[in-house]
């Protein structure tokens, strides 16, 4: 999934929101249901002389409906909601969900809320639109004609246009795609020419997501086709051309459609849209290189989009005014804009869109030379892209796991679920978890038919993905040098055992390894040489030691070797065994010279003081134990192996003590050790 693409995601899901709600000039309101749909409209960018008309409007009685009455305190809400007093709206959806006829409608009210809020809505809407879509059949085809009397038609269109923006946001394109159609269907049967308009444009984003850009153009066309005539419906056949220019890497195209925007809102009395159109103005004219634009289009949008409260998009102003101070080199106006950003609130429902944020934030800063700043952005950055593909990955497997419960597919998911955890591998799977996130979609639409194939086609990717990990795994926990395990793997190694077997603690036989005078090497025979060296060493080692034995590249010229089971005894001739492998024939270097190299080694049997006494350690403590020993090995002249005879101490805190002062410790006879003698 290209980040651009989250950028876009949330102008298109805007000008669908604006058409949902902008007043309907083209035609008469026919019906009370129309006429309050209307008023909503007409708040988005006139909210309080909506208020006003509904209150002028409001029945004396409602005569016991009490369904008539849940859909005006809905309109209530919605239209508090257009002014930015989220408190008043949601304690309306408070009083509806105690009604039987007011609980679909009090979960939508409260979802629009955290969309306001630019927070994620996603388990509300899907409540809402359950009962939304039984009382309104939306599942029929072709719908029924009237719709049900119970349907609120407006609520459920709502409710889809919510449901897609969710979708997107997680990268459930054909999952999106298919609620657009339910809409397209819904805003048909309602012969709502604005709401098609809107809806037909977001179809081609989301086709043009889907690089199908023959179905996208059609869909565009359809758009402008129906937009004829009416001001604000082409206002935003120009915002959606404008989304696909850039979408489609077209500034010019992108820049000249939302300059036309600004005219048809401007024309069409639309003060919020027009704002939300210049918000949009200030990415497309930095995008060209219009810094002084940008900046200008930006400050006459703040106040408006302050004054509607619109959260979400005075937050991606600001910081699309950073971005633009910081190309300016106005360092300090942009770090106030940064701070505007973040007192609005990360934008949590959209984590994708905000990690696109910080990596513009991460080039500008760099391209500006402000490392350190870049790198910071950088960073979140990262950690926020791993959290939405995360997200994203959980949200395909959560759709999956309700659709196709069966025992089969749960235990694919499982496994799916399990290498979810490595963090590591973000980018082959970022790109494979979206297959497994568009083949999901795709289950929801197609007919059993084609279920199967895309069954086949989700296990193929999930084949894949496991089979990525597997090898990413491997690779990231393998030294490329010597293709001996890395310290990583090692750690990985005592973390599971530590869990599953060793509880108690560490046990088994450790030996610390570290190449004599090795910058010698490197200082008069060169680099290669130097690594000719180490291949050859590891190579060594691994010989003398047994296949079980896991063998560690632990640092640059230095190896650790875990040994799972060993008497005392065979850990002695095991060392000995290879300080003898190595240093007995001298190495070639692959530059026709041959040298003669010795290591010192420490040895140690775990637990310490043998299994009676059985001073047990964490296994971080057992490799200080090695390090030192192998310190005594060194201090003594190298080429030689160090290991530790016996110990004896009463507690933990006393072996604690001996390892302070290993020196005393030998003298005081607490701890007894071995020394062997490497090759002469
Ligand atoms: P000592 O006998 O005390 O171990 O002496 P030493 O010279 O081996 O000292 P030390 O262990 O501190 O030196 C390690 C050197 O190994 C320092 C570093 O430059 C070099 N080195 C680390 N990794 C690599 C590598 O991958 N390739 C090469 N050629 N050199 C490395
Ligand atoms: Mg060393
Ligand atoms: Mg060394």
């Amino acid at each position: 999934m290209s980040a651009r693409r989250w950028g876009l995601l949330r102008s298109a899901v805007a000008l669908l929101l604006a058409v949902l709600l902008a007043p309907a000039a083209w035609a008469a309101p026919e019906s009370e249901p129309q006429m309050l749909s209307d008023l909503v409209r007409r708040a988005y960018d006139h909210p309080d002389e909506a208020l006003a008309q509904l209150s002028q409007r409001w029945p004396a009685d409602f005569n016991g409906d009490a369904s008539r009455e849940a859909a005006w305190l809905f309109t209530r809400g919605r239209v508090l909601l257009m002014a930015g007093r989220t408190e008043a709206a949601d304690e309306l959806a408070g009083r509806l969900i105690a009604r039987p006829e007011g609980v679909d409608r009090a979960w939508l009210l409260r979802a629009l809320i955290q969309e306001r809020l630019g927070q994620s809505a996603g388990r509300l809407v899907e409540r809402a639109l359950t009962g939304m879509a039984r009382d309104c059949q939306l599942d029929r085809q072709p719908l029924p004609q009237p719709l049900p009397s119970g349907c609120d038609a407006y609520g459920a269109a709502e409710a889809l246009r919510l449901i897609a923006r969710e979708q997107m946001a997680q990268g459930a394109l054909i999952s999106a795609e298919g609620q657009l159609r339910r809409l397209l269907a819904l805003s048909q049967q309602l012969g709502d020419r604005r709401l098609l308009v809107s809806v037909q444009g977001l179809m081609a984003f989301v086709l043009q997501l889907q690089e199908q850009p023959a179905a996208a153009r059609t869909a565009l066309q359809a758009a402008q086709e129906a937009a004829q005539g009416d001001a604000l419906s082409q206002t935003f056949v120009y915002a959606y051309t404008s989304l696909l220019a850039r979408r489609n890497g077209d500034p010019v195209l992108q820049r000249q459609s939302l300059e036309s925007a600004l005219e048809s809102a401007e024309q069409a009395d639309a003060p919020h849209l027009l704002a939300v159109t210049r918000a949009n103005l200030v990415d497309a004219y930095m995008h060209q290189g219009l810094l002084k634009q940008a900046l200008a289009q930006g400050r006459l949008a703040l106040p408006v989009l302050q004054r509607f409260r619109d959260r979400p998009f005075e937050r991606t102003l600001h910081h699309n005014l950073a971005v633009a101070h910081i190309k300016l080199r106005q360092f300090d106006a942009a770090r106030q804009e940064l701070v505007r950003v973040e007192e609005l609130g990360s934008d949590r429902g959209d984590l994708a869109q905000h990690a696109r944020e910080l990596r513009e934030l991460a080039d500008a800063w760099a391209e500006a030379g402000q490392y350190k700043e870049s790198l910071n952005a950088f960073h979140a950055e990262r950690d926020l892209s791993a959290r939405a593909n995360e997200r994203n990955r959980e949200a395909a497997m959560e759709e999956l796991r309700r659709k196709y419960d069966s025992a089969s597919k749960q235990r694919d998911l499982d496994l799916l679920a399990r290498d979810g955890q490595l963090k590591d591998q973000q980018l082959a799977n970022r790109q494979l978890a979206q297959q497994v996130g568009v083949a999901v979609g795709a289950l929801l639409l197609l007919s059993v038919v084609l279920i199967g194939v895309t069954l086949v086609r989700m296990r193929r990717a999930q084949a894949r993905l496991t089979a990525n990990q597997d090898l990413l795994r491997a690779q990231s926990e393998r030294d490329p040098l010597t293709d001996l395990s890395n310290r990583r793997h090692f750690l990985a190694v005592m973390e599971q055992r530590a869990r599953e077997v060793d509880r108690e603690g560490f046990q088994g036989a450790l030996m610390m390894i570290d190449i004599d005078h090795f910058k010698h090497i490197n200082d008069q025979y060169g680099h290669a040489a130097g690594d000719a060296v180490i291949v050859a060493v590891a190579r060594r080692i691994r010989d003398a030691v047994r296949d079980a034995d896991l063998v560690v590249r632990w640092g640059g010229e230095e190896f650790l070797v875990y040994v799972q089971q060993a008497s005392g005894a065979e850990l002695a001739q095991m060392s000995e065994r290879v300080l003898r492998g190595i240093g007995t024939t001298p190495i070639a270097t692959g530059d026709g010279r041959e040298l003669r190299v010795t290591a010192s080694l420490g040895f140690a049997s775990f637990p310490l003081g043998g299994p009676v006494a059985g001073l047990r350690l964490h296994w971080e403590q057992a490799v200080n134990w090695a390090d030192m020993v192998l310190y005594k090995a060194k201090a003594e002249g190298r080429n030689r192996a160090v290991g530790i005879a016996d110990v004896q101490a009463p507690s933990p805190e006393a072996l604690a003590a001996l390892l302070q002062d290993l020196d005393g410790a030998c003298q005081g006879g607490q701890v007894r050790l071995l020394t062997l003698s490497g090759p002469a």
